[in-house]
């Protein structure tokens, strides 16, 4: 029996875990109670994982050697691996002489690791010189992003796990952290357990596991959470709440939210949010720290309040303003830079963090550096010994598979990732695989959805059989292990893009952006001290370059090493010299931005992309379920997971459920402007009227639909839309406008 410390590939809590493997298969798993992320514990689907990699499973789901397809439509075919990155190559070339390189798009994956992630950026943005190279974890936290860059100045969680113990009160918005996060849920437990007195506010539209648990439930409207926290700063500054000394000395911009907030009345969160004047002043008044019974109607300087928030702020058409307007209250009452206080944004994805570290968003580049400066640019072409960096904006998600619809984008390239079923409007993006000429897939698993439009699948290694780092939602990394060997013919992914380098780098007339002679400031690292790299040989060899381009940055970790992790995860930034990383950033009150100093973000309410209307009645939410992980690759193998939700459901308020004659089990059309599904509806009275609930897992086994051509889609993405935050181009799966029809049956 072997023992492995590696980390879960779930969710962004980033469990730590022991892996047991035998003869060379994994064949249990147990916490690490050596993590600090949970400390032994793990929840469903992480203490089943191993159940998802037994050799019977992989004989089954695994791909496990590279497969060409002839013809679309048709048969695959196995080919031997320098055939396949042969044509692989070949094939991105000619495309790139005849159209250039923006004529390319990649999308990558939030369960990628660090040094993955890292190597297909550098291919995408430095050697070929496009910056069409996006990631799913668009779809899960680039508001977040773009809320903390447009206030704290970097695209920093100020806050850590550690602080929900502190903290007097929670305020937990757009989060089902009871599903979605369940070993941080258990802090939250532990902290409810310690502090009888801890004030828990939820504000979702549904109640969820996490909203029964509350002390106040905030059971608002659908996608008005901006007012909802205009109209908590207006009572605020009404009661004398906000922190006007914190404000003077640390921040710049309040005049222009206090004149905007003056319209967000009581009265008007009330109309717009449906939450009553009692219930907006107990949640501001615990908010700002104003304990209950207290008698001096003024904040306690001891109160300490923590939010965490996830894909009800960030999966909306207003993302950005959302995360921004709840960053505000933080600011105004000087609940940051504390034990116990800050907005902490939380990560749907495993690895959605070191994405962004890598700059594995098409607007960014290494080491959270943005596409839009030159003077970044300038950094990172320096730092890889080239001319320059591409100033041309990237492709973000759904544009890139609009652009591959409209047959501007010819080669799509996805790793790790299911689009054929995550993306909202599964329409366009089937569109998109149908035209694009050439499309690679990349992958562990043999993902029904996707790998049905590849020309050409590559086998990748997965959790159990690859090294690298991750990090989680609190900014810890972490490594990542390999247990077991790679299956068949599996290759790491980045070995598979460090071939596909070398191979482009030989094709006449295609990477002559990557000007050869320019110094790279890197080269003392990987003895190439002239021109791009990409010749690595290990994932620490990648690791050490990237570690390279973060000195100077907010995510500085010049003090951390492959050897200090291999005994502790650690939390950046970790600076040259030091001993640990940093639990918490901004306790000085000094901010990322150019003065020093967080900015309010004075952005009005705007609703919803979509708006309820008479044909299409209904609001679509979707959302996780506790037992699943995405699209079911790993966790649909594993029948107890089963236990807790058997089949796909449409939850709907028992008085529609009423009005549109149907009973427990009546197979229901939801329909929205994109597509169709038939789904067995279910009464609860956890949603309000008017309101539908799908969870976002189940795929064409369980759940099919049409579009209104008649072609056949899958899962509750047939009927999502693509409209996405200006700001950060996250799309609203949370909210589409559907109808709901009775199934008539034949
Ligand atoms: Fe894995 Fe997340 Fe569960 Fe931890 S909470 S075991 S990281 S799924």
């Amino acid at each position: 029996m072997k023992e492995t410390r590696s980390t879960c590939p779930y969710c962004g809590v980033g469990c730590g875990v022991i892996i047991e493997s035998k003869g060379g298969h994994i064949t249990g798993v147990r916490g690490d109670p050596a993590h600090p992320a949970n400390f032994g514990r793990l929840c469903s689907k992480g203490s089943t994982l191993h159940l998802t990699a037994s050799p019977v499973m992989a004989e089954q789901t695994r791909l496990l050697q590279p497969m060409r397809r002839l013809v679309r439509g048709g048969s695959l075919q196995p080919m031997a691996w320098d055939n396949a990155m042969q044509l692989a190559s070949q094939t991105l070339a000619s495309i790139v002489r005849a159209h250039g390189p923006d004529a390319l798009g990649f999308y990558v994956s939030g369960q990628l690791l660090t040094e993955d992630y890292y190597v297909f950026n550098k291919l995408a943005k430095g050697l070929l010189g496009t910056n069409n190279i996006d990631t799913n974890s668009r779809l899960c936290m680039s508001s977040a992003v773009a809320g903390y860059k447009l206030t704290l100045g970097a695209d920093a969680p100020p806050a850590c796990y550690d602080d929900v113990m502190h903290a007097n009160c929670l305020f937990i918005a757009g989060s089902n952290a009871a599903y979605a996060h369940p070993i941080l849920f258990r802090r939250i437990e532990d902290a409810r357990a310690k502090n009888p007195n801890l004030k828990i506010i939820v504000a979702d539209p549904r109640r969820t596991d996490t909203a029964s648990s509350a002390d106040l439930h905030l059971q608002l409207q659908p996608g008005t959470d901006v007012t909802l926290f205009h109209g908590m700063l207006h009572v605020m500054l009404a009661e004398g709440w906000v922190d006007t000394a914190y404000i003077a000395a640390h921040t710049e911009g309040f005049e222009a939210l206090q004149t905007l907030v003056a319209d967000y009345t009581p009265a008007r969160v009330h109309e717009v949010c449906g939450i009553t004047p009692e219930q907006l002043l107990q949640a501001t008044r615990w908010f700002a720290g104003v304990p209950p019974h207290s008698t001096r109607n003024a904040p306690e300087p001891a109160w300490r309040t923590l939010s965490l928030y996830c894909q009800g702020l960030n999966q909306s058409s207003s993302g950005t303003a959302k995360n921004a307007s709840l960053i505000n209250l933080h600011l105004a009452t000087a609940q940051i830079g504390k034990a116990g206080a800050g907005p902490f944004s939380l990560t749907g994805q495993p690895n959605a963090m070191g994405g962004r570290e890598v700059g594995g968003l098409a607007n960014l580049i290494s080491a959270h550096r943005d596409m839009s400066k030159p003077e970044h640019r300038a950094e990172v072409a320096a730092l890889w010994g080239i001319a320059d960096v591409p100033s041309k904006p990237g492709k973000t998600a759904v544009e890139m598979f609009e652009a591959a619809a409209d047959g501007e984008i010819k080669a799509l390239w996805i790793a790790c990732t299911n689009p054929a079923q995550s993306m909202p409007d599964q329409a366009t993006v089937r569109r998109a695989l149908e035209r694009a000429e050439f499309v690679v897939v990349q992958e562990a698993f043999a993902t029904a959805e996707t790998c049905a439009f590849a020309d050409l699948l590559l086998p990748a290694t997965t959790w159990g059989e690859k090294e690298g780092t991750v990090t989680n939602s609190e900014r810890r990394i972490t490594r990542v292990r390999a247990a077991v060997p790679a299956p068949g013919q599996a290759r790491h992914d980045w070995q598979i893009v460090v071939d596909l380098a070398a191979r482009l780098a030989e094709e006449p007339g295609v990477t002559a952006h990557a000007t050869p002679n320019n110094a790279s400031s890197l080269g003392h690292l990987n003895n190439a001290p002239h021109g791009l790299h990409m010749a690595y040989t290990s994932p620490e060899e990648i690791w050490v370059e990237h570690r390279e381009s973060t000195r100077g940055r907010d995510l500085d970790i010049t003090g951390l090493s492959y050897a200090h992790l291999e005994s502790t995860p650690e939390q950046w930034p970790m600076r040259e010299g030091a001993a640990h990383g940093q639990a918490r950033l901004y306790e000085d009150g000094v901010f990322a931005t150019a003065n020093g100093r967080a900015k309010f973000a004075a952005l009005p309410y705007v609703p919803t992309a979509e708006a309820r209307e008479s044909r299409f009645p209904f609001s679509l939410n979707t959302g996780r379920l506790r037992d699943q992980w995405h699209g079911m690759t790993r966790t649909g193998l594993v029948g107890k997971l089963f236990g807790h939700v058997a089949e796909p459901v449409v939850q709907l308020h028992p008085d529609d459920m009423a009005r549109l004659n149907l009973t427990e089990g009546s197979l229901v059309h939801v329909t929205s402007k994109r597509g169709s599904i038939v789904v067995p509806a279910q009464a609860s009275s956890d949603l309000g009227a008017h309101q539908a609930f799908i969870a976002m897992h189940w795929g064409p086994a369980f759940l099919s639909g049409r579009d209104h051509q008649n072609k056949p889609l899958a899962g509750v993405n047939a009927i999502t839309t693509s409209a996405y935050c200006p700001s950060s181009k996250q799309p609203e799966l949370k909210h589409a406008a559907v109808k709901v029809l009775k199934a008539e049956l034949p």
